[in-house]
């Protein structure tokens, strides 16, 4: 396949911080409707991709084509109107606002919030918040108070947030991390029925939920591809047990 078969391909991606190359010479690929799970000790440079592919690092070397287009070139504001959405660790959601009004802020209009809450309320963006708010387990929750909601709802409205801006790429660092089973369960339902018409690039260190989501696994070490393919595939690499277990 050539490359702009591809949703995103990277191509010898690198990036130094005072000349040590956290990411070094990086190549991966994502096709459409794939979950792609990133795993890798601490260090290996997996959250420096996701900042180089969403544009909040710039790359020293190296090509990043999403949808054909060089993201490297381009601004972080610019990515994300191209379909580019970053899920980061800590939930970026109003506190203050009901989940409902949450996700209204975040349909692609108005850049301002208060002028997004000043919008009336047209059917079009009613019947999408609802339709969000059913994927990700809010609907009986509408009304309700973000800062009320459990710490795993959370972690769903800032990703129906990015949902109701339509990205064909979506980015996640550790959705699951303090989450209860249940609700590990529930996120890969989520990330399974999203995928359909959209990719999604994961960082996961838990591997059941790896497990259940995972369509492909990269596996990075030292800012390199050290194995990549099933998680069946990396889990009986030699390499791969040899920088987890040390052996
Ligand atoms: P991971 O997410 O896999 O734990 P990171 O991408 O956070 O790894 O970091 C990879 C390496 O790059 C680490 O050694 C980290 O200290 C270094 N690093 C990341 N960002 C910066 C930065 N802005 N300046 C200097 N070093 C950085």
């Amino acid at each position: 396949a050539s490359a702009k078969d591809f949703v995103l391909s990277v191509e010898g991606l690198t990036v130094s911080f005072d000349g040590f190359k956290a990411v070094n010479d990086l190549s991966f690929y994502v096709d459409e409707n794939e979950i792609r799970v990133i795993i890798g000790p601490n260090g290996a440079g997996k959250t420096t991709v996701l900042d180089l592919i969403c544009g909040r690092t710039k790359a020293t070397d190296g090509s990043i084509k999403f949808r054909g287009k060089e993201l490297t070139k381009m601004k972080e504001h610019q990515i994300v109107h191209a379909g580019v959405g970053r899920k980061f660790q800590n939930p970026s959601i109003y506190e203050d606002l009901s989940v409902f009004e949450n996700l209204e802020i975040s349909f692609p209009r108005g850049r301002n919030v208060l002028g997004a809450l000043l919008f009336k309320r047209d059917r079009e963006v009613v019947s999408k918040v609802e339709e969000i708010a059913d994927l990700i387990f809010l609907k009986d929750h509408l009304d309700k108070q973000a800062a009320l909601l459990s710490h795993g709802q959370k972690q769903w409205l800032e990703i129906g947030m990015l949902l109701i801006q339509d990205p064909e790429l979506l980015m996640l660092d550790e959705p699951v991390a303090g989450m209860s089973v249940a609700e590990r369960k529930q996120t890969a339902e989520l990330l399974n029925k999203i995928t359909k018409d959209r990719s999604v690039i994961v960082i996961e260190h838990d591997m059941q939920f790896v497990a259940d989501i995972a369509n492909r696994v990269t596996v990075l070490h030292q800012g390199k591809v050290l194995s990549e393919g099933s998680m069946e595939r990396v889990q009986n690499d030699p390499k791969v047990k040899e920088v987890y277990l040390g052996h």
